[in-house]
């Protein structure tokens, strides 16, 4: 997972940037770069969180009205300085690019570059091939001179990337001299919204982001979505060209809802807190059904994502809502840390169990998701070990089956406790006295039921197996596995 944005604006952007990637640090803590550009292109990225890379003195160097900014965690390529984005070429014009999501033909694209192109790559990173794909495109021994004519180009260029790039791809990037460029692969997999605001002459800001999170603070009006197959194109003098080039099936993806995305934020036209109520109750209702004579005393949400879900459960059910675990908010989400161990380590520094709230009491605990399951047994032997009389646990999302090549890091089916064992095994697995998960359905009546969106059908390769681009079968998915393996070993 990573966040992305841009910025197009009448007055510098580092400092906006910068902002726009503390607001998106919850999608990648592992690495953050900002580029800019007035007659030169200016870059800064580092490893670490944005405080950890950033300063008054490197921000300084960050000049320019147009610039974009990445927060990474790895899904392809390694974890070395070198693979931090944005990315950036200097022929042709000079152009950096910065991108969320994973490319599913990375490999073939990689030998079309190096072997035919005769491009050369320095990272294992998919960005590069997306950036020097995009470069190799616009360039003509006859560059354009009017912005339309730019815009001409850059529709055919990013039409030739929608025919040969499969797999997930949002894109932001910046192009001396002729401005900011952002697009949007044609399933709309991985998320972009964009705002806009009055620069006080008559003139207009623009920014593009995966979040919206941080639009209030920096004053920008929420202008929805970009659209899949979209292409827009902001010139140097603010004028804004765009075009969907390609109409498919809009297929984002709905793990944003259920864990990745900040509650605050409204992605593809729906909220994401409205969603995460909506699946509380969805959740409650069913338990309601199927369990009616199975009352909890309270209900402790896995904090912090499953906070949502849980309020609206609990209120459904008509059962005190609790905080019965407390959350170390200074200690990394375990899911987005490299390595398993990490991962095991830090559940007990993470959550502390709130005695009073626990003791001798029917507890039922409501989490987002359940992936490999280690963080949800330690929970439930942390409510025995503090006197919880029985333990029910309610999952907001439907069993995770499947891996994600679309961005997102649950790389092997080794690894998915429901790719592995059945709802009653993971049931005993977990030592609780009932488990529920949500059923595939109601999960997606909870994201799509309401808000002005365009979506044909969410993403759930992860849940259902069904990979929305057409990519993959048992043979691509080994290798892909294997691919990430190998990233994540460093070899
Ligand atoms: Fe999202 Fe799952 Fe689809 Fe990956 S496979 S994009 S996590 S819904």
């Amino acid at each position: 997972m990573c966040g992305i944005a841009g910025i197009y604006s009448h007055k510098s952007v580092a400092g906006e940037l910068y902002d726009c990637i503390v607001h998106l640090q919850h999608r990648g803590q592992d690495a953050a770069g900002i580029t800019t550009y007035d007659e030169r292109m200016h870059k800064e990225k580092g490893m670490g969180l944005a405080k950890e890379v950033f300063n008054e003195k490197n921000m300084k160097l960050l000049t320019g009205n147009i610039g974009i900014s990445h927060n990474r965690y790895p899904t392809h390529g390694g974890f070395s300085h070198g693979e931090v984005q944005p990315f950036w070429t200097s022929v042709p014009y000079g152009i950096a690019l910065a991108h969320n999501g994973n490319l599913t033909n990375y490999k073939d694209l990689t030998e079309e570059i190096t072997k035919q192109d005769s491009r050369y790559l320095n990272t294992n990173s998919d960005t590069e091939v997306l950036l020097h794909l995009f470069a190799d495109k616009l360039h003509e021994d006859n560059p354009p001179e009017s912005s339309e004519e730019f815009f001409e180009l850059l529709c055919s260029a990013v039409s030739a990337i929608f025919k040969k790039v499969t797999g997930a791809y949002s894109v932001t990037a910046m192009i001396i001299g002729k401005g900011l460029v952002v697009f949007r692969d044609p399933n709309g997999i991985r998320p972009l919204v964009k705002g806009e605001r009055s620069n006080g002459n008559g003139g207009k800001d623009y920014i593009f982001a995966s979040e919206n999170s941080m639009f209030y603070s920096l004053g920008y009006e929420p202008k929805g979505t970009v659209l899949p197959g979209e292409l827009i194109y902001v010139d140097n003098d603010g004028q804004v060209f765009n075009k969907r080039l390609v109409k498919k099936d809009f297929n984002p993806c709905i793990f944003e809802y259920v864990y990745f995305a900040r509650p605050d934020a409204t992605l593809n036209d729906i909220s994401v807190y409205r969603a995460r109520l909506r699946m509380g109750q969805n959740l409650a209702r069913a338990w309601k059904e199927k369990h009616p004579e199975k009352k909890p005393d309270i209900v402790i949400p896995a904090p912090s994502t499953a906070n949502t879900s849980a309020l609206s459960f609990a209120h459904e059910l008509g059962v005190r809502y609790s905080e019965g675990l407390y959350k170390n908010t200074f200690i990394g989400r375990t899911f987005i840390m490299p390595g398993q161990n990490e991962r095991k380590k830090s559940v007990k520094y993470k959550l502390v169990p709130q005695e009073l709230e626990i003791r001798d009491k029917i507890v039922l605990i409501v989490d987002d998701s359940i992936v490999r399951g280690n963080t949800s047994r330690e929970i439930v032997r942390m409510l025995r070990d503090f006197g919880a009389q029985e333990v029910y646990f309610a999952v907001a999302c439907p069993p995770v089956k499947s891996p994600c090549f679309y961005g997102v890091d649950m790389p092997t089916r080794g690894e998915l406790i429901a790719g592995n064992k059945s709802e009653i095994e993971i049931e005993k697995y977990l030592e609780v006295d009932s488990l529920m998960y949500q059923k595939i359905d109601n999960l997606v009546e909870a994201v799509t039921r309401k808000g002005d969106h365009h979506i044909d059908r969410p993403c759930m390769a992860c849940l259902d197996g069904y990979y929305v681009c057409n990519d993959m079968d048992d043979e691509k998915m080994d290798k892909m596995e294997a691919m990430r393996e190998k990233d994540r070993n460093g070899n």
